[in-house]
């Protein structure tokens, strides 16, 4: 049996970061990773000359990663190169109609125009806001551990509260700046992140569309991948430990104290803290006995997930036209697939989609001459996912593609394969399948998401998507800071 002095599962984003921050604080930190590989969601795998990422494709919020390794002395240049997109990604309205998103906001501002006029004027006014509460909400709110209402009590946070528009819902927000059907759903689109419609996203979040339009999608050279090999050789130089294929089975509990982790392989790892980086439920309710988890199964079916997703990665042996590196493709309504995810849980009649080509960007994730496609259905959480489902959606969404694009597409597939629900559940141990955690509502904000300590046992905490500050890869980076900083008090008293 070996003793550290803290432990932290899993090796995505919240994770690393989590056991970088407390390396850095001079903690003696072993990280155990389930999978052989490291990154969690957003891994990667080498097929046939192919490199794919098989989650996080947008880049956004490049000043959260700056200031990640900023607080460790480095850049995000020592690691990886950014390159930003220009165009930040194109949206399919239907054959013929397909609107590029230039990274220029005077560009920007004319496209918006020329669907509507006055509507630049009021892009600048909406993006004005969306600056103030991206300001807030990124740079202070995100980093309060949300343990107590009274985080929330400062004179300044109470006077912002209608500024920050807590209350209203992204739709009513967009609706009432534009008009226009397709800026409605351009503005609309970000807070799709957030694993709900805007009718139920708080209009706090406009600060996506600041993060999309004034700040820019990025891209680092190689895949994004490369933030998780960074990451990882920064905490390799602050001294962590990593260990994969090294699953957490139990989490033992004496005289009221986590005290060590039974691995798969049967070997008893003691410490001291344990911050748990792995999907929360899966925690809560499978490596801790019910004495010791802090919500109910009844709370956790309660919960909105963000969605789970249907995902292709493909290898074509051909030069693709009339893609973009991000193409979403709303040519269909969003209305009766929204319906789908949220309402009446189902596989979708015609769901939107989402195609990202990272070749058109990077030479290196294909070989010479051909196209590396990763293409995304989102869908409720909790489906049957049998093989010809994934089938009969894949030839769907070859259809909708090929036509639209103009190209033969399904005939130059030389690598193919598919990802979903039981995948998720498999490789992550994700709560119904879910892909990116709790939704961002009203009702699963701040104190109300997942605590990130439990209740009972004052040495265990939990980081990552399920709980603060939410799912993405920039929360998820910044809940492993917040956790870290809760566990260094913690260690204080
Ligand atoms: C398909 C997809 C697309 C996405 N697109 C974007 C995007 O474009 N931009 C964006 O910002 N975000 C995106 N996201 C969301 C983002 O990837 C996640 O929010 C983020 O990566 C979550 O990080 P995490 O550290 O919380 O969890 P994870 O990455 O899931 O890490 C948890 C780790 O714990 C490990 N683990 C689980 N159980 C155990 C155990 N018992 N023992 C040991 N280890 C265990 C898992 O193997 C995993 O490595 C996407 C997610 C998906 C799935």
């Amino acid at each position: 049996m070996i003793h550290k002095k803290v432990v932290v599962i899993g090796s995505g984003f919240a994770g690393l970061s989590t056991a970088t921050h407390l390396a850095a604080e001079g903690q003696d930190v072993l990280l155990l990773e389930k999978n052989s590989t490291l990154g969690g969601r957003a891994r990667k795998f080498d097929a046939e000359g192919f490199v794919f990422d098989m989650g996080p494709s947008w880049y956004w919020m490049p000043d959260v990663f700056e200031r990640y390794f900023e607080k460790f002395g480095k850049k995000v240049t020592d690691y990886y190169s950014l390159t930003r997109l220009d165009p930040s990604y194109a949206v399919f309205f239907g054959e013929g109609d397909v609107m590029d998103i230039p990274a220029n906001l005077d560009e920007f501002r004319q496209a918006l125009e020329a669907l509507e006029p006055g509507a630049a004027k009021k892009l600048d006014l909406f993006l004005e806001q969306a600056a103030y509460k991206y300001q807030k909400g990124i740079h202070d709110l995100v980093h309060r551990p949300s343990l107590s209402l009274t985080e929330f009590l400062d004179f300044s946070l109470l006077k912002d509260l209608f500024r920050m528009d807590i209350f209203q819902s992204m739709s009513s927000h967009v609706r009432k700046f534009f008009s226009h059907e397709k800026i409605i759903r351009l503005m609309e689109f970000p807070v799709l992140f957030l694993g709900e419609t805007a009718q139920n996203i708080p209009a706090l979040y406009s600060l996506m569309n600041y993060a999309d339009i004034a700040l820019g999608t990025w891209y680092p050279m190689g895949g994004m991948h490369r933030i998780i090999e960074g990451m990882v050789q920064l905490a390799k130089e602050k001294g962590v430990e990593i260990r994969t294929e090294a699953e957490v089975k139990k989490i033992n509990v004496h005289e009221g104290k986590a005290v060590s982790a039974l691995l798969s392989n049967g070997e008893i790892v003691a410490f001291d803290v344990l911050v748990a980086g792995a999907d929360y439920h899966h925690v809560d309710k499978h490596l801790l006995d019910p004495a010791w988890s802090n919500y109910s199964d009844t709370y956790w079916d309660s919960r909105t997930l963000a969605p789970s997703s249907l995902l292709f990665y493909l290898g074509v042996n051909k030069r693709l036209t009339n893609l973009r590196h991000h193409n979403l493709f709303f040519d269909e309504p969003l209305g009766p697939h929204a319906e789908a995810i949220y309402t009446n849980p189902a596989w979708p009649e015609k769901p939107l989609f989402y195609v990202s080509v990272p070749s058109q960007t990077d030479p290196s994730v294909a070989p010479e001459g051909m196209e590396n496609l990763f293409i995304l259905i989102p869908l409720a959480p909790d489906l049957d996912d049998p093989e010809q489902t994934r089938e009969y959606y894949f030839d769907l969404v070859m259809d909708r593609l090929e036509k639209l694009t103009g190209q033969e597409i399904r005939s130059h597939i030389v690598y193919k394969k598919s990802y979903a629900h039981r995948d998720f559940k498999e490789d992550y141990h994700a709560f119904k399948g879910n892909a990116y955690g709790l939704a961002n509502t009203l009702m699963q904000t701040a104190i109300l998401k997942p605590s990130l300590k439990n209740k009972k046992l004052p040495n265990l905490f939990y980081t990552g998507q399920l709980t603060v500050p939410g799912p993405g890869v920039p929360p998820s980076l910044i809940s492993g800071g917040v956790v870290a900083k809760e566990v260094i008090k913690s260690m204080k008293r």
